[in-house]
């Protein structure tokens, strides 16, 4: 019995407890499980200050943006932590987002800093760490690529091997090249996003392959260290809103679940508001929203933003439960509205994937529907690293994107290799 499984696991839906510390991703009822803290156990015992004297620390886990966190995160014998030093990520504030948004108050966490590229090695640490704990050989995933990427080296460095499903020509080149570079047997599936989870599910119901997709538990415990990290960036001071992007949703899910423990534990005074934004294309809890009605998976989800390119996301219940809490709001945005806003983000000097800059476009939207206003203070997401897909970046600067007007267009000047014809390209006279 190792200590992590003396935590709890709770069913969002019918409240079902379980104890036993077995490897269990759902529950009886078929819903999904919170990880759940003893937080009467640790009033008291945590403190900003601990947090803050840790950033001045050598020690392997206090170097971590995720397990600098830990009590929180996951209580466990240090030495079995699974870890690459993952978050630490940068806070930009750029005059070229606020100009683009309207609102001078906006910062941007970027989580392409993280080791592999996306926020996903924040749950990938805890994932893989609870992975050897129950003594995995292998673990498994299905992805649209970041967390097969993810997985795949954190699987690596622990010594196990890494079982990938992807969608068939959907997943971005960078993301690809990662999973097969960190060495994972990697099985693209004639299908989208949503036959790989389920195909996923079904192999680690058959075989003893630990299942690493957000639907676990734990990896929802990690990514709630953005929001410690955020914070503790701001000085602890709470933003008006925070504002990410919306896929499988287990991202917000864990914010807003890091931001309750928070609260409870009287660590913070008050809650940002979330705003989730999907894709228009995918948008299932956009709909949800809107309607009140049970979330209606989208068949066939369609964007350029492959990282939320997801029709039945498994922690949409989780995610309301954070926008109604915090009285947030799911806002969707155009293919073409979220590859405008990365232009800027790029040529901003920040640079970062499709799905991330959702969250400019969404809060660009926002702001101008009077929902977030222009004084507010703004703590974005942006989730991946600019290189994850190249493929968007040359296509939209090459005015090639299908439907989309490129505004900020930058292609490769191609000149005869004369000085007079260089002379006259980058004088602009061609
Ligand atoms: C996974 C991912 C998302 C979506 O996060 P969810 O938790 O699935 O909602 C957004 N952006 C990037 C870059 C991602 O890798
Ligand atoms: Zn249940």
């Amino acid at each position: 019995m190792t200590s992590q499984t003396s935590l709890q696991l709770k069913c969002v839906e019918c409240g079902e407890i379980y104890t036993d510390g077995a490897v269990r991703y759902l529950c009886g009822c078929g819903d999904v499980l919170d990880v759940v803290h003893d937080l009467a156990a640790l009033r008291g015992k945590l403190s900003l200050e601990l947090f803050d004297e840790r950033l001045g620390s050598k020690a392997s886990a206090d170097r971590s943006g995720v397990w600098r966190f830990r009590e929180l995160i996951l209580p466990c014998d240090e030495s079995s932590i699974v870890t690459r030093w993952e978050g630490n990520t940068r806070l930009h504030c750029s005059s070229w987002v606020a100009d683009y948004t309207g609102c001078d108050g906006v910062v941007l966490k970027h989580e392409g800093d993280n080791p592999t590229g996306s926020f996903k090695d924040r749950g990938m640490t805890v994932g893989a760490t609870v992975a050897k704990h129950h003594g995995a050989r292998t673990v498994a995933c299905a992805s649209t690529g970041n967390t097969s990427a993810s997985m795949a080296s954190y699987a690596s460095l622990a010594g196990m091997e890494a079982l990938v499903f992807i969608p068939d020509g959907e997943i971005a080149f960078g993301k690809l090249a990662q999973a097969l570079a960190f060495g994972a047997r990697t099985i693209q599936i004639a299908g989208d996003f949503d036959d790989a989870m389920r195909i996923v599910q079904e192999v680690c119901a058959r075989e003893s392959i630990y299942l690493l997709n957000s639907i676990n538990p734990f990896r929802i415990e990690g990514q709630k260290a953005i929001v410690f990290e955020l914070l503790q960036d701001l000085d602890w001071q709470v933003p008006d809103w925070l504002v990410l992007p919306g896929g499988n949703l287990g991202n917000s899910a864990a914010l807003y679940k890091g931001l309750a423990e928070l609260r409870e534990l009287n660590l913070i005074e008050s809650m940002p508001r979330i705003a989730v934004i999907q894709a228009a294309g995918a948008n299932p809890l956009y709909t949800a929203f809107r309607t009140g009605a049970p979330l209606e998976p989208v068949r066939g989800a369609s964007t350029l933003a492959s990282a939320i390119r997801i029709g039945a996301p498994v922690s949409w219940k989780k995610s309301l439960r954070g926008v109604l809490a915090t009285g947030g709001v799911v806002e969707e945005v155009s293919d073409e509205e979220i590859m405008n806003a990365k232009a800027r983000v790029d040529r901003a000097g920040i640079g970062a994937e499709p799905a991330s800059c959702a969250t400019v476009a969404g809060i660009k939207k926002l702001v101008g529907a009077g929902v977030i206003k222009a004084s507010d203070s703004v703590a974005g997401i942006l989730t991946g690293h600019v290189l994850k897909d190249p493929d968007a970046v040359i296509k939209y600067h090459g005015e090639s994107l299908e439907g989309i007007h490129s505004e900020l267009p930058n292609a490769p000047l191609r000149v005869e290799a004369t000085l007079d014809a260089v002379m006259r390209a980058i004088s602009g006279s061609e």
